[in-house]
């Protein structure tokens, strides 16, 4: 992938990230509380700068990273507030960016369906943030 060169960040690290944004900017991706479909051509690429990424290395032997999601509270995976559980679906794929103007930070990964691709944006809530020793 071409993320190869991208830091892997930590929960903690994320959070650290997440908390330091303000709010003198507009990015557009402000609204993206829960998942949202953002077109390459709504993508503010002039704003956002790739600091790291949340994808993990895959454990020998396993073919792909998982598709489960935790959602403990009855959250579903759009939900505005499921938790950021870095180590399940969708996070454990996603790229990590920031706003070069509010540092607000903003997940970013992409679907591959059977017929279409779509780019995938979430601003990470600080407060939603899971920690990794969550995982049961
Ligand atoms: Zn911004």
């Amino acid at each position: 992938m071409s993320n190869k060169n991208l830091q892997l960040i930590s929960a903690e690290e994320l959070h650290a990230m997440a908390t330091q944004m303000h709010d003198n900017c507009t990015c557009a991706l402000k609204i993206c509380k829960g998942w949202e479909s953002v077109p390459d051509a709504r993508w503010p690429a002039d704003q956002m700068h790739a600091v790291g990424t949340l994808r993990q290395e895959l454990p020998e032997g396993q073919m792909e990273l998982t598709f489960e999601e935790f959602h403990p509270n009855g959250t579903r995976y759009d939900s505005s507030n499921a938790p950021i559980a870095v180590d399940y679906f969708p996070y454990n794929r996603c790229d990590v960016f920031k706003c070069s103007t509010c540092q607000c930070a903003v997940l970013k990964y992409t679907e591959f369906g059977g017929y279409y691709v779509d780019t995938r944006a979430r601003l990470v809530d600080p407060e939603m943030i899971v920690a990794r020793s969550a995982k049961a």
